[in-house]
């Protein structure tokens, strides 16, 4: 173990976690502890962090240190302005790590690069918006623009943008989602008629059971925690599911109780621990499945739900001849686990009257995700834990509003009705035509079928797979047009012309023309509620994400489409077009102003199947087979502690004892071993793809870890160069940031 490698934690929460928030708080100098306060709080804006939800009991203290973090990253006294452009030149900004992008703070003025030059320029925003309108107006197909949305956007500006997209005449709206939960989406609703979670907070006061899988909400959503403490505390088992040991799943301290704190007294999370192979999800859930029907021939009757199988569901029979067909040693090896620990987890499944199974990114970014999915949902019908309170399917959304974005039509295959809708409301034909996901757009700029880009938010050059490649399509587009609050890659791989429109953050005052305003998201587990920002913006130059919409879009479509000055003007009014086009929306502007918003709803918690039989579907998928040789490693991507996503706020991952670093690759002592490998050597990873393209990671050291054997572990966005573009998820084509085959090599 080298010096900055501590022993990995299994303690979440506590001291380290308020020392860590305090150190954040000091270095942004961040002060305003009002704004603390009004975090995730009615009347106060949403932490722009996760999308887990609110609890209905709200402290005052509703937040995280992630949620710190983020707060204290816009809150930053540190801006970027024109002189910071013209001392850095993009080509050496690029040879710049994430984390220093990060550090440098607020973007203070709209921004300009010329073909010609290696400087961004400050430009006016109305010359930014008529640039933008000579682009897409010089377009030879309105196909050859892409507008990318990120999961932070509001519901306001996520309407306003894929309305400006559709009146361009393109359904080109990708988006964050495609790169995440694009997998759960496509599985739920061919299995249960939507592609939302069933639960809601309340579910998990009441579960008997709670499976965690592919997640780490002691570092991606630390307020889970406090929900599996409670549970934990009231005798409800819980069962976590991931190759890696992780603290959060392990114990977690509450920090907001001092005593616990002080005491260092951690709740023990996890009844079970379970660390299948990277991508053996599907096999073990197939085994918890063929335990119970071994129960269920020992107890005719006793074991599965029956009633709600005969009345509710669809398949069964297959899914049960499936289950007779599989082995043990097929469902051992494909796991990675023996049966006794299957039949463990098997039993808690069983003995509970009530199950809730979540999920993250460790089953949607693998090839086989979405029918990792469906088999998940298989094993949920099958002891009828759907549509009944304290059971359900949670999958665990990343960005606080990558949910609600979706809601509001951004989408690259729009259901026919919304568009009908929205043509009706705003007097256009939509376009019928499917757009590009975030994969194919990628693709079609590397042939030069898009020429202009504009990314709501987000960083889609750090965020995609296949580094070189995206980076080179990237560059062959005409224009880019980032609309974002701090710097970070995307703004330096830019197209021929480059814009940065720098926008408001949450925390802040959003003045329009008929005084402050608010907007809305739809938390994780479809709870709609508003958002309202009260800090001085960082630069008096920043617009709201809405009005820079409604600029670009009056500068290409000029008369065409809505008074567009009018709705920004109060967005109340977008909310009233919004309900006027998506019947669950009726009545917005009324319920938004009720304690807590208002729920969404979800059929399928109502046991309505919105599928083509009316039925809650059984769909079997055979186990996966993934090919590897005896020397390489199925490598799965992750965050670290200090990091949302693709922003890096700091360079430590506490809970795993990584210190002052982020190329790292976790590995099994057996797999050091037989390597030849010691702590703190020194390798590359070099990607295994069939394609033949060699990619490689370079430069990582080597920490022995609790992993499985064969399997391996580093941080993203830097391993997204062993990702081929090619290489993503059936069906969905999520990129697979699990599973990736590698080979190490001593470091070049
Ligand atoms: S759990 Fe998520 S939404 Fe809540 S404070 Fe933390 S990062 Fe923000």
């Amino acid at each position: 173990m080298t010096e900055r490698t501590k022993q990995n934690r299994t303690i979440a929460g506590g001291m380290g976690s308020i020392l860590s928030s305090a150190r954040q708080l000091w270095r942004h100098r961040v002060g305003d502890v009002k704004c603390l306060l009004r975090a995730n709080q009615p009347g106060g804006f949403d932490c722009p962090g996760c999308a887990w939800p609110e609890s209905r009991q709200a402290t005052h203290l509703e937040f995280c240190e992630n949620g710190i973090k983020a707060i204290a990253h816009e809150a930053t006294h540190r801006r970027i302005d024109r002189e910071f452009f013209a001392r850095h030149p993009l080509s050496r900004l690029r040879e710049q790590s994430h984390y220093w992008l990060e550090q440098q703070g607020r973007l203070s003025e709209p921004l300009y690069r010329n073909r010609h030059s290696d400087h961004y320029e400050p430009i006016g925003w109305e010359e930014t918006f008529s640039l933008i309108g000579s682009h897409l107006r010089g377009l030879d197909h309105p196909d050859e623009a892409v507008l990318y949305t990120s999961g932070r956007t509001s519901n306001e500006a996520a309407f306003l943008f894929q309305l400006f997209g559709r009146l361009l005449g393109t359904n080109n709206l990708p988006d964050s989602a495609n790169l995440c939960h694009e997998s759960s989406g496509v599985a739920l609703t061919e299995a249960i008629g939507t592609g939302k979670g069933t639960v809601t907070l309340e579910d998990f006061e009441l579960a008997d059971a709670i499976f965690v899988f592919g997640q780490n909400p002691g570092s991606n959503h630390p307020r889970m925690l406090t929900e599996l403490e409670k549970a934990s505390k009231r005798g409800c088992r819980i069962v976590s599911v991931n190759p890696l040991k992780e603290a959060g799943l392990i114990g977690f301290i509450d920090p907001r109780h001092l005593g616990a704190t002080l005491l260092r007294r951690p709740t023990p999370i996890s009844s079970l621990y379970l660390q299948p192979l990277v991508g053996g999800d599907l096999a073990l859930i197939k085994g918890m499945m063929k335990v119970l029907l071994e129960r269920e021939a020992q107890q005719v009757g006793r074991v599965l739900d029956h009633d709600f199988i005969d009345n509710h569901t669809q398949g069964f029979a297959a899914c049960v001849r499936d289950l007779e067909n599989t082995t043990w040693s097929q469902i051992e090896s494909g796991s990675g686990l023996n049966r006794a620990q299957i039949t463990q987890a098997a039993e808690i499944y069983l003995n509970a009257e009530r199950v809730i199974a979540c999920w993250a990114m460790g089953l949607t970014q693998q090839k086989h995700a979405v029918a990792t999915i469906q088999t998940l949902t298989n094993w949920m019908l099958l002891g009828g834990n759907l549509g009944k309170p304290g059971a359900g399917l949670c999958p665990v959304r990343g960005h606080s509003n990558v949910q609600g974005d979706r809601t509001m039509g951004i989408t690259v295959q729009p259901n026919p009705t919304f568009l009908e809708a929205l043509g009706r409301e705003f007097r256009f034909r939509s376009p019928q035509r499917p757009g590009y996901d975030t994969v194919s757009s990628i693709k079609a700029m590397a042939e030069g079928k898009v020429k202009v880009l504009i990314c709501m938010g987000g960083n889609l050059a750090a965020a995609a797979p296949d580094r070189s490649y995206t980076e080179d399509a990237l560059s062959r587009l005409q224009l880019t047009v980032q609309v974002s609050t701090k710097l970070n890659r995307s703004h330096l791989i830019c197209g021929k012309e480059a814009l940065i429109l720098p926008c408001l953050g949450r925390t802040e005052l959003d003045l329009q023309a008929t005084g402050p305003q608010q907007v809305t998201v739809e938390d994780s587990m479809s709870m709609v509620h508003t958002s309202r920002g009260h800090r001085r913006p960082a630069s008096p130059h920043l617009r709201s994400e809405p009005a820079i919409i409604a600029g670009m879009a009056k500068a290409v479509l000029g008369e065409e489409g809505p008074d567009w000055d009018e709705l920004v003007a109060d967005y109340d009014r977008i909310r009233t077009k919004i309900a006027a086009v998506i019947p669950v929306f009726r009545d917005y502007n009324r319920k938004i102003r009720q304690a807590g918003g208002f729920y969404l709803g979800n059929s399928a918690r109502e046991r309505r199947w919105q599928t083509p039989t009316g039925k809650a579907h059984f769909l079997v998928h055979p186990l996966p087979h993934p090919q590897s040789a005896p020397d390489q490693l199925r490598l799965m991507t992750m965050r670290s502690h200090d990091q949302y996503n693709t922003t890096i706020y700091g360079l430590n991952d506490r809970y795993r004892g990584i210190e002052g670093r982020r190329l790292v690759v976790f590995l099994h002592p057996e797999d050091m071993h037989t390597r030849g490998l010691e702590a703190g050597a020194r390798v590359d990873l070099i990607s295994a793809a069939e394609d033949g393209v060699p990619r490689r990671a370079t430069g990582f050291e080597v920490v022995p870890y609790d992993i499985p054997k064969g399997c391996a572990g580093a941080y993203f966005p830097e391993t997204n160069v062993l990702v081929p573009i090619d290489s993503y998820a059936d069906r969905s084509i999520t990129p697979t940031g699990k599973l990736i085959p590698i080979r190490l090599r001593p470091a070049g």
